[in-house]
């Protein structure tokens, strides 16, 4: 499964994140999933659990943020999110062409998955964030 070596790299992330901040426990790790990946907050969770079992993140929460998608058309110069290219959904799936042109528009932001910061154990501490 394609999702599980991308929870494995997230999780990668995250020991890093608490080597480097010395960060011993942590309730729980924050994502940011694209809108345009083609990956569902159902699949991420799921492989999750899978990949947490066993490991410190057992008992760990996954908090999922969605991250919009913004498209861009090279040869018009124009960039926008995808309802101001003109399409229906939120999360529309590729390929997804220039409604001026024709051409193939590129993802800009709001692709694959990203981590982005550790829940901490501490309760005063309610979040560290990486960014
Ligand atoms: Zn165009």
């Amino acid at each position: 499964m394609h999702e599980l070596g991308i929870v494995e790299d997230l999780l990668e992330d995250a020991r890093e994140a608490m080597r480097t901040q010395g960060v011993a426990t942590v309730d729980g790790i924050r994502a940011e999933l694209g809108d345009l990946s083609n990956l569902s907050r159902e699949a991420l969770e799921t492989a999750f659990r899978v990949v947490a079992r066993g490991s410190e993140f057992a008992d760990a929460a996954l908090e999922i943020v969605d991250v919009p998608g913004r498209l861009r058309c090279d040869p018009c110069d124009v960039e926008g999110s995808p309802a101001e290219f003109g399409f229906d959904e939120a999360r529309p799936p590729p390929p997804w062409l220039c409604p001026a042109c024709g051409y193939f528009l590129r993802a800009i932001e709001g692709q694959g998955v990203r981590f982005a910061g550790l829940l901490a154990h501490d309760s005063s501490a309610v979040e560290v964030n990486v960014r």
